[in-house]
């Protein structure tokens, strides 16, 4: 498989650590503030898991005012104010069911995406187990829309006016198997939706379960979207069906495709992070040809346990992209493929996005297999600003699964069938 390679140099990622913060050194002059990366690193390798030192956020975000905003926290009258922090409200919390009886475990929510359409109205759509999509108005947080696909639903992608929707379902020509399955809308014309096919004989998108999918909008718009069996397909649009066709195939990874992100820097690149434990980055430009440009492993910094998210992250002028773990680590890679930085979060980590509060910093969103939301702040080190959290203010009473970040909001879903939307009301205190 020549696309397998690993590059040497040529301005290609390499994987090797090219690190410009200084990671081999005390050198602190780092994106990432005062923290040095050496000391993360240690403790990882020393053994992660025997310590039961769980970091504690310097923000206590206020219960009371992320459950009803300022009017149900009685504190903010007194004279010396609220001792908690008044930045997030909470303004949704809805069960993503059937309403019908029915097993809960029927209604983990696996998947989340949100859109504002033309006229600045923002709607949110959820996917579960129970093989609902549902698309939420923002504006009354009703639903607006339920459409049961034929198994359960995986991810969920809105961009363009478009809605592309992977699930498991039935193939005709081999009974009792599920396979993975695509569909797309187009919102403007929801009544006539559009199913990615590889081929006659194989009449779906991938053979096995599409845990995520990825939309490239410019003039040669393209959807990726990556399988249980480790492939990820590239489909072109087809002007002349006005669907999705496969373009190629991007191999490489040998386990389940868990997330895909974009990622721009001197060319266009696709980011795929996989169960196999490895991170691949796919140059993307060629419409033909989708070559692996490099694979960041433990070999190269790289996580030691499944990759369950990526996504990139922009500092003034400097872009980095960041994946997460079941390893319970959060790395920050630089745009040369180097490992950056390191940090150790509170649990294993299923969810990730990248977003800004209110005075414009960069914050980081993870999803941990125990329920917590964590905010983590890139230019102070990646340091735990705030948690949410049932056992402690207000958060999912079950895995987090899915996470995105909107304009001064995002939003979670979880194990619980909750999709719940937090909005910035004001900057994290410094
Ligand atoms: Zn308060």
């Amino acid at each position: 498989m020549s696309n397998n390679r690993r590059r040497g140099g040529g301005g290609g990622y390499g994987g090797r650590n090219n690190n410009r913060f200084g990671g081999g050194s005390n050198n602190n002059n780092s994106s990432f503030g005062g923290r040095n990366n050496n000391n993360s690193n240690r403790s990882h390798n020393s053994g992660y898991q025997g310590s039961n030192h769980a970091e504690q956020p310097d923000v206590r975000l206020c219960k009371f005012f992320l459950l009803g905003g300022a009017g149900q926290c009685q504190s903010s009258q007194k004279p010396g104010g609220c001792q908690f922090a008044h930045a997030l409200q909470r303004v949704a919390d809805v069960a993503c069911s059937g309403g019908g009886g029915g097993n809960s475990q029927q209604h983990h929510v696996r998947a989340v995406c949100s859109y504002k359409n033309a006229s600045g109205g923002v709607y949110v759509f959820t996917g579960s187990k129970d093989g609902h999509w549902r698309m939420w108005d923002a504006q009354t947080w009703s639903l607006t829309q339920d459409v049961q696909m034929e198994g359960e639903i995986h991810t969920l992608e809105v961009d363009a006016g478009h809605l592309v929707c992977g699930y498991e379902g039935p193939t005709p020509t081999i009974p009792g198997v599920n396979v993975g399955m695509v569909r797309a809308w187009n919102l403007a014309n929801p009544a006539a939706p559009y199913d990615f096919k590889m081929s006659e004989p194989q009449p779906f998108a991938h053979p096995q379960p599409v845990y995520c999918c990825k939309m490239k909008v410019d003039a040669a718009p393209e959807v990726y979207t990556g399988g249980q069996e480790g492939g990820i397909h590239c489909w072109g649009f087809d002007a002349a069906t006005g669907g999705f066709a496969l373009k190629c195939k991007l191999e490489g990874h040998v386990r389940g495709v868990t997330s895909l992100a974009l990622f721009a820097s001197g060319g266009n690149f696709l980011l795929s992070g996989s169960m196999d434990r490895t991170l691949r980055i796919w140059s993307i430009d060629d419409p033909a040809r989708k070559e692996c440009a490099g694979m960041l492993s433990k070999n190269n910094d790289g996580h030691a346990e499944a990759i369950t998210a990526v996504c990139p992250l922009t500092m003034g002028d400097a872009k980095y992209f960041v994946s997460g773990s079941m390893d319970a680590h959060l790395k920050v890679w630089n745009s040369s493929g180097g490992c950056d930085f390191t940090q150790k979060c509170n649990g294993a980590i299923l969810a990730l996005d990248a977003t800004q509060d209110p005075a414009g910093k960069a914050v980081v969103v993870i999803g941990l297999v125990d329920g917590t939301v964590e905010l983590r702040q890139p230019d102070l080190g990646f340091k735990l600003r705030s948690t949410l959290s049932n056992k402690f203010s207000v958060g999912h009473n079950g895995s987090v699964r899915a996470l995105c970040c909107g304009e001064a909001y995002f939003c979670s879903v979880g194990d619980d069938s909750k999709l719940m939307v937090w909005q910035w009301v004001a900057p994290l205190p410094q």
